[in-house]
């Protein structure tokens, strides 16, 4: 049964969306059912879908393996406590996820979603630092233009300025921030690219617990991609004066740019690693915070020793074992094949639009295409307009963006950049 217009009209008036007004909501459009990259709308349309549901359903929607994962997990439970009890697919979930990144990673929580994943990780770096008696090291380190999270703990190492948190900024504790890295290519790095992280890094290190940055690619502060000698830098200057990295890869994880880890284009390893969304394949919301063995060694060894985090839905079954089929179907897709076929097809299709008048930049880093405005598109015009072409992007201010479902064929891909193409020439 397609959704009432009645009940469109209640959802414009009483239900949020991400970051939306109820009194100016932006256009929202029912949706029935997802298979494969489809999404089918209540309107009788099918659109290519080119969002992955942010980052998430990299195997598509509706996938049987997935599917049948979760029908077998509901026999025999959907959810319990974490506290006192443990089950199978925590068990298995934990075991894959420390054999497949880097191996000093050897502790792992399991967390509701993104953001509780990057609280948990400050938590950590706090709490290690605290337990070698240097509770001085009370502050992190970051890069302008990251996000990280709509949490407070989150929200306070995001950038403080692109307009998404501003208004708590009198309540959020206050950080560092040095600017993002410009540099996008390592053969064309200047020591003058790390400078200013480096005075910062030098002149505080004494007060900062941990760095925490998204590796090569910066998601919604601006999909902006960076060189991977930036990141090298950073980890020997954590290593130089005693500040963890925290790396948060729940956007990049999981394939997306090329490497099954971003920290991997720069060859280094994170003390504590972030990762979400695709973790599950977009079924459920699930994330996972793992560190090395010293942290939770020094940790535990404390007074106390507990990791002071434990939310209801910690560790649920459902999105663990879901999880467990997402990650198998990671290694027997050839993922690293599909996201080249990808990354190709997309650097051929977009980059010709860098000629277009209304465009400011086009760049493509694995299976993540972003064709920068030199304007802010307006949601109203611009969002019935996609749909309209028969694809579902959701652009944020100037920028028009696709990390599309691994699974996606060349003409479903095409349509994208197409549609692409034909916003860009009329906006
Ligand atoms: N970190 C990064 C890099 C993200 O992209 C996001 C989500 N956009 C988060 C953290 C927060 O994740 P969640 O929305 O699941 O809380």
């Amino acid at each position: 049964m397609p959704i009432s217009q009645q009940d469109l009209d209640f959802d414009n008036a009483h239900l949020w969306h991400p970051y939306t007004n109820l009194k100016q909501p932006t256009p929202v459009f029912g949706v029935e059912s997802a298979d494969g990259v489809y999404l089918n709308l209540s309107n009788g349309q099918q659109v290519v879908d080119g969002m992955s549901s942010w980052w998430s359903a990299i195997h598509g929607y509706n996938h049987p393996k997935l599917n049948q994962a979760m029908a077998l997990q509901l026999k025999s439970m959907s959810h319990v406590m974490f506290g006192g009890l443990t089950h199978q697919p925590a068990i298995d979930l934990s075991k894959k996820l420390v054999a497949m990144t880097a191996e000093v990673l050897d502790c792992v929580f399991l967390a509701d979603s993104g953001s509780v994943a990057v609280e948990v990780a400050l938590k950590m770096a706090l709490q290690y630092w605290h337990s070698l008696g240097r509770s001085k090291k009370g502050k992190f380190l970051t890069i302008k233009n990251g996000y990280h999270g709509d949490t407070f703990g989150a929200m306070s190492v995001c950038d403080p300025e692109n307009g998404m948190h501003s208004m708590f900024t009198s309540v959020l504790p206050q950080h560092f921030f040095v600017s993002a890295p410009t540099c996008t290519n390592d053969d064309a790095w200047k020591d003058s690219d790390i400078a200013e992280f480096k005075q910062c890094i030098e002149q505080n290190h004494q007060e900062i617990a941990a760095v925490i940055l998204e590796p090569i690619v910066q998601g919604a502060g601006g999909m902006r991609f960076y060189c991977p000698e930036y990141l090298r830098q950073i980890r020997a200057l954590c290593n130089q004066y005693e500040v963890l990295l925290i790396l948060d890869e729940i956007a990049t994880g999981f394939g997306r740019t090329g490497t099954m880890f971003a920290y991997q284009h720069a060859d280094i390893v994170p003390d504590v690693l972030c990762l979400g969304k695709a973790l599950t394949g977009g079924y459920l919301s699930l994330a996972a915070t793992l560190c090395t063995g010293e942290i939770a060694s020094s940790i535990s060894d404390f007074e106390g020793g507990n990791l002071m985090h434990g939310p209801t839905f910690m560790g649920n079954p459902m999105a663990c074992a879901v999880a467990n089929a997402s990650l198998e179907l990671l290694q027997s897709n050839d993922w690293e094949n599909q996201v080249k076929k990808i990354e190709n097809q997309l650097i051929k299709e977009l980059l010709p639009l860098k000629d277009k008048a209304s465009v400011f930049d086009v760049r493509v880093k694995g299976a993540i295409g972003v064709v920068e405005l030199q304007k802010p598109v307006d949601m109203f015009v611009v969002q019935p307009r996609l749909v309209e072409l028969g694809v579902w992007i959701r652009p944020f201010g100037k920028l028009l963006y696709i990390m599309p479902p691994y699974v996606i064929e060349k003409n479903e891909l095409t349509r994208l950049t197409e549609a692409m193409r034909v916003v860009a020439g009329e906006f």
